[in-house]
């Protein structure tokens, strides 16, 4: 029989390290599944500039391996696999990792979120072969060649900006002519004398030969009329939805799939507790997500404190 540990932690960005952190100060000697590709959606970002304590910045990447050692440092124990599923039938829980068995008190998911597909026709045969979703990865496969983004929030202006440093255009797709993206995201995207904006277009479908992607066609959702545009690279970047399949079903979530609060950060399985984007239907900021490890973190300690009384 293996040790039951106080608490085990699924999922390794922001929210993850920061209750890496606070448990292993702690000292509940926490273990986290920081899954293959660990720290999240930010290993797949440039510059994060609106973490404070960064005035000049910092690359996603190297911020998530700085939290990763910090955390390290107070004891929390990393290891870069992936949670199969879990079993919250009864206590101590059950996580199962490659095909072997962890007992624990306690749980924290913050698993994050996963980048949503358009799933337009020609989608699928397409993915990786010209059509993406991180420039971050992709974006030097395209040196002077004309790509385009589709999107309007942050992650669209972001995307559309970072690919200025490769493409030769960059042109970014929207379905209406609001934004969701910040301000100061729109207008650096704007300004860029290498990126043009069409509003009003959504990808019908898209057009590829034998060498990959040739362009799309896309619709005016207003009259329904189509026009092609020409692009050799694609990049979707139209949001997220949380990573919780893993759960199967055993922790309530909403019906876009987010895993609900019941009391602060617990969720409805006492014992396990969310924290990042995997809950975050509003802010979803790095910042945000560290703020909330943290209080899951907390409760947890405050939680363990309660059943040992
Ligand atoms: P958002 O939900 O903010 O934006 C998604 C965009 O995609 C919207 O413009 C939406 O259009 C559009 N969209 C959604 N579905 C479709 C579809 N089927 N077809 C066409 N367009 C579609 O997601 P983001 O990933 O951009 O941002 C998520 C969060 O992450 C935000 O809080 C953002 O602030 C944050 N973020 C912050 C960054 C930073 O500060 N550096 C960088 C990246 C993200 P519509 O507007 O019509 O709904």
């Amino acid at each position: 029989m293996s040790e039951v540990r106080n608490v085990i932690i699924i999922g390794s960005g922001p929210a993850g390290y920061t209750a890496g952190l606070y448990t292993a100060r702690a000292l509940l000697e926490p273990l986290m599944f920081a899954g293959y590709m660990s720290g999240g959606q930010l290993m797949l970002t440039s510059d994060v500039e609106n973490f404070p304590g960064y005035p000049e910045g910092i690359a996603g990447p190297e911020m998530m391996m700085q939290l990763r050692e910090q955390a390290e440092r107070f004891g929390l124990t990393v290891q870069d696999k992936n949670v199969e599923r879990v079993d919250l039938s009864s206590r101590p829980y059950k996580v199962y990792v490659e095909g072997e068995e962890f007992l624990t008190d306690s749980i924290i998911v913050s698993t994050g979120a996963e980048s949503i597909w358009l799933d337009a026709e020609g989608e699928a045969e397409q993915k990786g072969r010209g059509i993406s979703t991180c420039a971050t990865c992709d974006g030097a496969f395209f040196r002077d060649e004309e790509v385009i983004v589709i999107g309007g929030g942050d992650s669209a202006m972001e995307e559309a900006t970072f690919l200025t440093r490769f493409a030769k255009k960059v042109t970014l797709i929207h379905r209406r002519d609001v934004f969701k993206a910040s301000k100061v995201m729109y207008e650096r995207a704007a300004n860029h004398d290498k990126i043009e904006i069409k509003t009003f277009r959504s990808v019908k479908k898209w057009l590829s030969n034998d060498a990959g992607l040739t362009g799309a066609v896309l619709v005016d959702p207003r009259d329904g009329s189509e026009e092609e545009i020409a692009c050799t690279g694609a990049f979707i970047a139209i949001g997220h939805k949380p990573i919780t399949s893993f759960l199967e079903e055993q922790v309530e979530v909403d019906e876009h799939g987010y895993i609900i609060h019941k009391e602060h950060t617990m969720t409805s399985v006492p014992g396990v507790f969310a924290a990042g984007d995997v809950v975050d239907t509003r802010y979803k900021q790095a910042i945000t997500a560290a703020g909330m490890g943290c209080q899951a973190a907390i409760d947890v300690e405050r939680w363990l404190e309660d059943q040992h009384s």
